[in-house]
């Protein structure tokens, strides 16, 4: 079932019986390392296990970094979230499908600082049920085009990031930059002084949905070129991380242009039953899309 993301709602109905691989991968622990370079492979940065710091039957939690961590559900494909601590106070970024608790681990992991909600987009298994245990949160206002009821059901106060803006942890400051193409308002995060960001699915981790278009899905792949070339970024950690499926800035480059050759009428896709029934498969990556979305 690895990299089997199919659509959000397909995948949601698949729970009870798709989700359950286990979770022993080993992966990067070398991250933060300061040697990391662009050209460094992600296979190079597997030789050591990341720190398992927490698991209980909803969310399993491991390290990093010393301040960073990635935690994921066991409902979709592994659906993951990520706390990163400044010295002042620290983000979460998503909140899974369901993970009961969730605030007060974070809170416990950063030794009780305030900790802030970021949504990279408001698909169910990133925002799920947990979101209601915050009373404020942060969204991109794009997606609510797309997901109009959530503004109705979560009963906290809504902000709105603003593209480009930074979040100050502290000692620690994230980029906010706005990568639509999964959804309006799909948001990643960059870290620049780690050389690393959070993605969630907005590049797809080998198997894109693209519920917007292909020519935004574009834009969005050479943006984050751009920016993974001036501040040298190695990775990218992706909203369903299995631990190999980590965003590299090859990947990203291979996104757009596929989706660009999807456009130029260079491929041939599958057909499949699904809601984005056409897929395109190349160079390790799917893309999924439907015809009104070549554009
Ligand atoms: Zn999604």
């Amino acid at each position: 079932m690895k990299n089997t993301l199919l659509s959000v709602t397909t995948a949601l109905l698949l729970i009870a019986t798709s989700c359950t691989k286990s979770h022993t991968k080993t992966v990067d622990s070398n991250v933060n390392s300061k040697e990391d370079t662009t050209t460094q492979s992600i296979e190079q940065q597997k030789s050591i296990s990341l720190n398992r710091v927490l698991e209980n039957e909803n969310i399993t939690i491991q390290s990093i970094d010393q301040h960073t961590w990635h935690g994921f559900g066991n409902l979709c494909f592994n659906e993951s979230v990520y706390l990163i601590e400044g010295n002042n106070c620290a983000m979460l970024i998503d909140a899974g499908v369901r993970m009961p608790g969730l605030r007060k681990i974070a809170e416990e992991l950063v030794h009780n600082k305030p900790v802030k909600l970021y949504l990279s987009h408001l698909h169910s298994d990133h925002a799920g049920s947990a979101i209601n245990e915050w009373d404020e949160l942060w969204i991109n206002s794009a997606d609510l085009a797309m997901f109009p009821k959530f503004a109705e059901s979560y009963k906290g106060k809504i902000h709105f990031m603003n593209d480009g803006e930074e979040i100050k942890l502290g000692n620690r400051n994230i980029d906010i930059v706005f990568t639509p193409g999964h959804t309006p308002g799909s948001t990643s995060f960059i870290d620049r002084e780690a050389k690393y960001g959070f993605s969630a699915d907005a590049f797809g981790s080998t198997n894109l949905l693209v519920f917007t278009n292909l020519s935004t899905e574009i834009a969005t792949c050479h943006r984050m070129n751009l920016l993974i070339e001036r501040y040298g970024i190695t990775h990218l950690f992706p909203g369903h991380n299995d631990g190999d499926n980590i965003e590299t800035p090859k990947r990203v480059k291979d996104v757009g242009e596929i989706c660009l050759g999807i456009m130029n009428g260079q491929y041939e896709p599958k057909s499949v039953i699904s809601n984005l029934n056409l897929v395109v498969e190349d160079r390790g990556v799917k893309i999924n899309y439907t015809k009104d979305r070549i554009k």
